[in-house]
């Protein structure tokens, strides 16, 4: 009778995201297939296992899949783990997966947290529909095209991104979606985790001048029905404004309705505006 293979999810930063099933799991398989052998000792000496680990990862997945599925088929039970989060998600796991679905062995998923999930619930924007992206390339021109091909998917968009590519990402991503509102998800669960809000544009701009570390997940909403007009994000705030007020708004909506747009707080709106054209009348 075959084994079992059992898809283990592990944290994606503070160990207590570890689920009981989890580390039974972990404890009764034969053997736990992970892709940095350190790294996953590291967390069952943490969780009080001790249990045989083997290498996992993308280098090795064909080979490995074709010695783990053999263990498989003897009897023996297989956990994959990866660094952090759900296995298969940017990491190793679908290979394995695959052959064992082919030769009729069960696959039991535990499941736990993956980046993509946890920020975009906290980004503030859609979670009915969600379109996960993986690692955007990091070539300028690929990655243009493939921000292209995924432009009108009617869904909130999801990429893991490295903190040294994040601002020139966000800025490709403005000129080719359009200067949507958007999430950067930094270090979630850790420490130094934030969650930055705003339109792609003023997110480009503030992450431009400023070493970036951790780990990223950028969010962005769908394509709009009503997109902000791009000639009116060029003509710059206080003209958004007057625009505003044009249409017999008045000018604490106005500038409160342009600071959303260009990503702005209502207060970081209302300094630069006072710069340039003195307080405005009714604040
Ligand atoms: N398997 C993982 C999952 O389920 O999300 C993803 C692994 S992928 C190799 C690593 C990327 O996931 C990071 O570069 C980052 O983009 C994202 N990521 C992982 N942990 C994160 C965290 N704590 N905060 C933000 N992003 C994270």
């Amino acid at each position: 009778m075959p084994g079992t293979l059992y898809l283990v999810a592990t944290p994606i930063g503070n160990l207590q995201d570890i689920t009981l099933r989890a580390i039974e799991t972990l404890r009764a398989v034969n053997v736990i297939a992970c892709e940095d052998t350190r790294h996953t000792r590291n967390l069952l000496t943490h969780l009080r296992i001790s249990n045989t680990l083997v290498s996992y990862h993308e280098h090795n997945e064909f080979e490995r899949a074709e010695e783990l599925v053999d263990r498989l088929l003897a009897g023996e039970s297989v956990a994959i783990v990866s660094d952090a989060g759900t296995p298969g998600i940017s990491d190793p796991g679908f290979r394995i997966v695959q052959r064992a679905a082919e030769v009729g062995v069960t696959v039991i998923p535990i499941p736990g947290p993956a980046a993509f999930v946890t920020a975009v619930t906290a980004s503030g924007l859609g979670t009915d529909s969600i379109f996960f992206g993986g690692f955007l390339p990091s070539k300028k021109g690929e990655r243009r095209k493939r921000l292209e091909e995924v432009k009108d998917i009617p869904s909130t968009l999801t990429f893991y991104e490295a903190p040294h590519r994040l601002a020139k990402s966000l800025a490709d991503c403005s000129d080719v979606l359009g200067d949507r509102p958007a999430a950067v998800a930094r270090e979630l669960t850790k420490m130094h985790e934030e969650i930055i809000r705003g339109r792609l544009t003023a997110l480009a701009a503030s992450f431009a001048g400023q070493p970036v570390k951790g780990e990223i997940v950028i969010v962005i909403d769908r394509k709009s029905s009503e997109p902000v007009k791009k000639e009116s994000m060029e003509t710059g705030l206080p003209e958004r404004i007057a625009e505003l007020e044009a249409t017999g708004m008045d000018q604490r909506s106005a500038l409160k309705k342009a600071a959303k747009e260009f990503g702005l707080t209502k207060s970081e709106a209302y300094r630069k505006v006072k710069i340039k054209r003195g307080k405005p009348k009714d604040r």
